[in-house]
């Protein structure tokens, strides 16, 4: 929505209603200075957040609710299962156009995917967040809550899936990695690109995302929703192959390989994951490289092992989407097939 910097003095009722949702992480953290690199996530309350953003409420009838505070490192799927169907519940109000949840940056990726697979409205559904604390020289927090907000009252972002506003930059939820821990443009959409661009409030799209979404996918989680283990493994030279065995005895139902290259594992591996997958673990091969597709049968027999490929998913999202599906009993080609499709 292009407001050009002036105030809109609108009433309430004449303004698209955009919710923001805190969770905390660093845009709502603070430092004994402007220029010290430690500081403390999850210190500022939404309201305190919102206050801090000149012209915010000339884009929306802005409301902050507080759902956690915590650096998202501590993320949980409990909170990302409350966030989902409290987006659902706001969502189905026809007053509300859209939500902006703010969120730490360091899992920012697995909730945005998260909610890209389970919230249940077309409207827009933006998270947000900031590489440097509200107290520091240059905080970023600010303008990416502004662009966040614009974009979330813009019906031109409805289904496009949920998105990622930071850095003056919009993404979709499947394409979005951090790629840098301190950058102000750490996230980067490597193999589908942006869906577009937010600049001081005014948005420009260049593409819907390609995979099933939000409105579109088939899965739902009740508050309480209890899902499976799923373990991610972080391949290497010389990796030990008893770390499958490790995961599988602790109760996994799912491996995620974080393979080298194109989803590869040394030899040793291969056999003690080929063992576990026989045995009913599903097996997925994913990448530690961060772009780039992974595809069956290329230097691994995915069909001899009974293994699954992530096609584009890094090792995070394909774990998410595998504790969604393992929620039901699918055989292994639906379970690749699911990869395909979100
Ligand atoms: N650990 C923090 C978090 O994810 C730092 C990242 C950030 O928010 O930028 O909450």
């Amino acid at each position: 929505m292009l407001i050009d910097g002036q105030p809109q003095d609108k009433p309430d009722s004449d303004r698209p209603r955009v919710v923001i949702l805190a969770t905390g992480g660093t845009i709502a953290g603070t430092a004994a200075s402007g220029t010290q690199a430690g500081y403390a996530s999850g210190q500022v309350s939404v309201d305190a957040m919102i206050d801090a953003v000149p012209g915010i409420r000339d884009l929306a009838d802005v409301r902050g609710e507080q759902v956690a505070n915590v650096g998202s490192q501590d993320m949980t799927f409990a909170i990302m299962i409350e966030l989902a169907n409290w987006i659902n519940a706001l969502l189905a109000d026809g007053a509300v156009s859209g939500v902006v949840v703010t969120h730490g940056t360091d899992t920012m990726e697995e909730t945005a995917y998260f909610l890209n697979l389970t919230v249940k409205s077309q409207k827009p559904v933006v998270l947000t967040g900031a590489m440097r604390p509200a107290t520091a020289v240059s905080a970023d927090g600010p303008l990416n809550l502004y662009n966040a907000v614009a974009v979330a009252a813009d019906p031109e972002a409805a289904g496009r899936g949920v998105l990622v506003v930071m850095n003056d930059w919009i993404h979709g939820a499947h394409s979005l990695t951090k790629t840098n821990t301190t950058s102000v443009e750490t996230f980067l959409s490597p193999i589908n690109g942006l869906i577009g661009t937010a600049n001081y409030g005014k948005t420009q799209y260049f593409r819907r995302p390609f995979r099933r979404h939000t409105d579109t996918s088939e899965f739902t989680v009740a508050n309480g929703t209890a899902l499976p283990r799923v373990d991610i493994l972080y391949a290497c030279a010389d990796m030990p192959a008893d770390l499958v065995d490790c995961s599988v005895s602790r109760g996994a139902r799912g491996i995620v390989i974080a393979g080298d290259g194109n989803g590869n594992m040394n030899a040793a591996t291969i056999a003690s994951a080929s063992r576990a997958a026989g045995e009913g673990t599903v097996i997925v091969r994913s990448s530690r490289v961060p772009t780039g597709t992974v595809s069956r049968n290329v230097e691994i027999d995915d069909d001899c092992h009974q293994f699954i490929v992530s096609d584009e998913l890094n090792p995070a999202k394909a774990r998410i989407l595998l504790m969604l599906a393992l929620m039901k009993d699918r055989n292994l080609d639906a379970l690749q097939q699911l990869y395909y499709a979100y």
